[in-house]
């Protein structure tokens, strides 16, 4: 294979690579905060950085990225540009069955890197399988959660400083991408009260004598914590970020390596 991209293949070589039935990657994400000090394109930046280089080491084929996704919690925050769940939903959609049907590809796996998008991609991945059969198995990978998965042991203690913006995604920023992080815009994050709600999440509430369980309350990001920061980014290092690196990048390829193994010839 000259290049692992779909998008720099002539469409003479896409017919010639998918006559072996590679795992095709397709990257999605989103544009939305993530606090001072880190690009509004992190999402999609940290997708194409671990898509690729899973590629790379596996034989799969890396499809050009869905940019746009599902970020409402954050539109006040300037540089958020969602998109609502029926449009990409739909173009979600479409972009499988051009992959499936006009390409040829059988073997996909998305790669989710925004949360707000996990449960549109899983409706747009089970609607595929009801409508093509139980063949059709789509797998899925969500590079950041993967991050607070394997990282957790990392740090002395890893619920104080996890966070949107916070830890361990600052470290990772910067392992990946050194340039585009500005520690000297970070600062600290936090759930502030409000409207006397005690707040778990951008929309989650505690109430006064359980210690566990949560309500919701649908509130914007900027409402619960201004910054648009949770978690504490002050603790990042590059050396944490080379650990992510390597941990959320290693459990990629082997889970792109045992999709392979259990799907192939059909
Ligand atoms: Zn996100």
């Amino acid at each position: 294979m000259r290049t692992i991209e779909l998008g720099r293949m002539s469409w003479e070589e896409v017919a010639e690579v998918r006559k072996a039935d590679p795992v095709v990657l397709l990257p999605v994400g989103t544009i939305e905060q993530h606090g001072p000090h880190l690009p509004v394109g992190s999402d999609n930046m940290v997708a194409d950085f671990f898509a690729r280089k899973v590629a790379e080491a596996t034989g799969a084929v890396l499809a050009p990225a869905l940019n746009y996704g599902c970020s409402d919690v954050f539109r006040a925050f300037p540089g958020t540009l969602s998109i609502r769940s029926e449009t990409f939903k739909a173009v979600l959609r479409d972009v499988c069955h051009a992959l499936f049907d006009d390409a040829g590809f059988h073997r996909l796996v998305i790669v989710d890197n925004h949360g707000g998008n996990e449960t549109h991609v899983e409706e747009v991945a089970r609607g595929l399988r009801r409508e093509r059969g139980r063949q059709t198995l789509i797998g899925c990978l969500y590079p950041w959660n993967l991050g607070y998965a394997v990282m957790r042991e990392v740090y002395p203690d890893a619920g104080a400083v996890y966070g949107h913006g916070g830890e361990p995604e600052t470290s990772a920023m910067l392992a990946m991408y050194p340039e585009d992080v500005q520690m000297q815009r970070a600062r600290k994050g936090g759930y502030q009260p409000v409207r006397g709600w005690t707040m778990r999440g951008y929309t989650k509430v505690a109430v006064p004598g359980y210690r566990a369980g949560e309500g919701s309350l649908y509130l914007d990001a900027d409402e619960v914590a201004p910054d648009g920061v949770t978690g504490d980014p002050m603790s990042a290092s590059a050396e944490y970020g080379r650990q992510w690196v390597e941990r959320v990048v290693g459990f990629g390829i082997a889970y792109v390596r045992e999709f392979q193994r259990i799907t192939a010839g059909g």
